[in-house]
């Protein structure tokens, strides 16, 4: 395969801006493709993943998106049109992690949480499926190994996520035959932060491969769906180093 599988095509990553999603679109940047990230917040880590992009050689904006708001969603999707031309791969990787015991957990937190990680992706996938259709099209969605396993204080989070993976195999057979559509599961990844350090030698010496995941793990998973025949669709791929056998 050429170093560079994703040249001449266009990328979108929602909450691209840090963390993961950072990871992501410069990964798909180094691959070759240009690239239009979202945030939310985080106008001036934005700012900073669109420099870097550009130090990559790439066409590279930044464009503020609510993915819980309609409206957002259209903008982001046009605004990316506009700037590439067309649109080849969609990452659906904005989305919010909370820990609350199941009782106590309110009606606002458990439709914020399904209004970002299931319903966001829903409205960026419908908004984007006409251009993706054109170009023959990927669509990645970031799920999680809480999607898979259940998690006592993360009802909401991951029943959002589980919905999200059924997301993808409806958006498969519904998106086929042009675009396909796979989700990347990840299990604890570490970014190195101090103040989850003890939570992440916990996981590190649960996991079989004794050690946490990284963003570039994630992003190396992304970047395979990216590139891979298209005829893998509908799946959904744990990138968690055995956590969840
Ligand atoms: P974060 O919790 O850091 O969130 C990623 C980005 O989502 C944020 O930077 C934020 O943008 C954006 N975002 C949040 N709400 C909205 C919204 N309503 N509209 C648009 N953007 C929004 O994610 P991580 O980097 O930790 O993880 C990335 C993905 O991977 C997520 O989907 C997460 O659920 C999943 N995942 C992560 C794991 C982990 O260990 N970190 C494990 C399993 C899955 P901004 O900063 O601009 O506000």
């Amino acid at each position: 395969m050429t170093s560079e599988p994703l040249l001449g095509k266009s990328a979108l990553v929602t909450g691209g801006a840090r963390r993961i999603g950072r990871e992501i679109a410069l990964n798909l940047a180094a691959a070759g493709a240009e690239v239009t990230i979202t945030y939310l917040k985080s106008r001036h880590e934005a700012e900073e993943t669109i420099r870097e992009i550009k130090d990559l050689g790439r066409l590279a904006i930044a464009v503020e998106c609510d993915v819980r708001t309609e409206q957002s969603v259209r903008d982001a999707v046009v605004a990316a049109v506009n700037f590439h031309g067309h649109l080849d791969v969609v990452v659906n990787n904005a989305g919010v992690f909370q820990s609350v015991p199941l009782d106590q957990l309110t009606l606002e937190q458990w439709d914020d949480v399904f209004a970002t990680n299931a319903r966001g992706p829903f409205l960026l996938a419908r908004q984007a499926i006409s251009h993706l259709r054109k170009t023959h099209g990927r669509i990645i969605n970031i799920g999680s190994l809480g999607g898979i396993h259940a998690w006592a204080s993360h009802a909401h989070y991951c029943s959002s996520k589980a919905a999200l993976h059924m997301l993808t195999q409806t958006m498969a057979r519904a998106f086929a035959p042009e675009v396909a559509v796979n989700c990347v599961a990840p299990g604890y990844i570490d970014l190195g932060e101090a103040e989850t350090r003890q939570e992440a030698e916990h996981f590190a010496a649960k996991t079989p491969l004794k050690r946490n995941g990284t963003a570039r793990d994630v992003a190396d998973a992304v970047l395979f769906f990216a590139t891979a025949t298209n005829f893998i669709t509908g799946q959904v791929l744990a990138v968690d180093g055995g956590l969840g056998l």
